[in-house]
């Protein structure tokens, strides 16, 4: 279809940059704005500098305060199709904590996120093909803290430390990791639901164990077209990110130090990796951290990559926000 070719020609990595609103605390403190969407045109968006100067980026769509979890998903939606379609896709929340990535991927009670809706349309769409298509889905949940896999869905007190093997040429697998077999909407959100909550379990702060480590979201979808006997395997990474912010010597010492090492590492590989994929370099260095070697299969190839950058429109925050918005220009 249209939205297909259009991807094609303009190549398989989109970035959608959100800012969140001002929040209470931020409006009774009287703080002010340094994004400016008025004067910006479609797809843009203004930073304002301290004295006049002023920072335009541009990206595949521009979310502002005001646009909701609908307005998002109307645009994220085709990349749904494309999964039953048999391609892989990435998408990514990336930014600063407290910018609103797991708002944007996870959603809260009564706004729900991009990934139940991704979930509710592939499901939608398996409906809709039934008779045509068979598919049969699997979901795994992981997380990537200190550079070390995790299990989500694995139960029991000890957990395994697991690896990203080579099965094949360009086939890359985590022995070992729990996959759901999932028949409908409500089962697969269950089951990531369950693999979230154990997100936290055995450390001290649940907020700040969760804004240190990646965690993952993976809906596998094997296909099988009734009428001509092909088949077709492709996965669906949701991704909410390590938070971005820069952590220096002064603020961190010992294990949080190591954290935050370990967080810029795997975020500035990814940056490489999909920079590198973008202008199509030969030598594409996924073994640099544990994300992209996970992701390896799922980025490269005719694979799709969305990345929301997520911003905060808050003066106080503009340097954040600007490194941030930096980082997505690279990889766009
Ligand atoms: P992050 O995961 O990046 O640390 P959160 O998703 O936890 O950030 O967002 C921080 C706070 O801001 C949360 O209370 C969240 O509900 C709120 N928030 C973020 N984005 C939005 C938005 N677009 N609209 C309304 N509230 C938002
Ligand atoms: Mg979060």
């Amino acid at each position: 279809d249209l939205y297909n070719k259009l991807i094609e020609l303009k190549g398989n990595i989109r970035v959608f940059c959100r800012c969140r609103p001002l929040n209470a605390e931020e409006i009774a403190e009287g703080a002010s704005t340094a994004i400016d969407f008025e004067s910006a045109k479609d797809g843009e968006l203004i930073v304002r500098g301290h004295v006049s100067s002023k920072k335009v980026f541009r990206f595949d769509s521009v979310f502002s305060p005001e646009e909701d979890q609908e307005k998002v998903f109307e645009k994220t939606a085709p990349f749904a199709t494309s999964v039953l379609d048999g391609f892989n896709v990435c998408i990514f929340a990336y930014g600063q904590t407290g910018t609103g990535k797991t708002f944007t991927m996870e959603g809260i009670e009564g706004a729900r996120g991009v990934n139940y809706r991704t979930l509710e349309e592939l499901f939608r769409i398996i409906g809709e093909r039934e008779g045509m298509f068979q598919y049969e889905v699997t979901v795994s949940v992981l997380e990537v803290y200190n550079e070390q896999i995790r299990d989500l869905l694995q139960t029991g007190a000890t957990t395994k430390r697991l690896e990203v093997r080579q099965v094949a040429e360009g086939v890359h697998h985590v022995p070992g990791l729990v996959e759901a077999r999932v028949a409908n909407l409500n089962e697969a959100w269950e089951v990531l639901q369950t693999g979230s909550k154990a997100r936290s379990v055995g450390s001290t702060n649940a907020n700040e164990h969760s804004s240190r480590s990646h965690c993952i979201h993976c809906v596998m979808v094997k296909g099988e077209n009734l009428m001509h006997g092909e088949c077709t395997k492709s996965k669906l990474w949701l991704i909410d990110l390590a938070g971005s912010e820069r952590v220096t010597k002064t603020d961190a010492q010992g294990e949080r130090l190591k954290e935050a090492q370990n967080i810029n590492k795997s975020l500035s590989a990814l940056g490489d990796v999909i920079s590198a994929l973008a202008t199509k370099t030969p030598h594409i260095p996924f073994r640099n951290s544990k994300l992209t070697h996970l992701l390896q299969d799922s980025l490269s190839g005719d694979s799709k990559t969305l990345m929301f950058v997520q911003i905060s429109p808050n003066e106080n925050d503009v340097g954040e926000t600007l490194c941030s918005l930096n980082f997505a220009s690279r990889v766009r």
